[in-house]
Formats: structure tokens, C-alpha cells, sequence
């Protein structure tokens, strides 16, 4: 699946079933968190805060 990274605007390739809260990394260093909701699939670059890593 195709989308566009919202720091660069660059195509960036996510799962074709991404997970909501799963971070891609892109090409221009970016982080990129993917929000699935009703509506649809939302990009936003992830600030790399939380301190509460689970994994
Ligand atoms: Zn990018």
C-alpha cells in the first residue's frame, strides 16, 4: 500500500494491514506512525517520546 510521508511528501510504502500505532521508518529519517480509524489510515510523524516501551 502507497501512502505519502507527512514530513517529506515523498511516497512511503506501509503494510498492506497495518496495525494502528505501528511505526514505519521512511527514507528521509523520519519515523512515521500509522493511525487507522474509521475513516481511514492517517500518517503523522512519531516524536519519539513515551518512555514506556512495551516491547
Ligand atoms: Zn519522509
Amino acid at each position: 500500500m502507497n501512502a505519502r510521508c507527512p514530513v517529506c511528501g515523498r511516497p512511503l510504502e506501509i503494510p498492506e494491514d497495518p496495525v494502528s500505532g505501528e511505526l514505519v521508518d521512511h527514507d528521509c529519517g523520519a519515523t512515521i506512525e500509522i493511525i487507522v480509524s474509521g475513516e481511514g489510515i492517517k500518517l503523522k510523524p512519531f516524536q519519539g517520546v513515551g518512555e514506556d516501551w512495551g516491547e
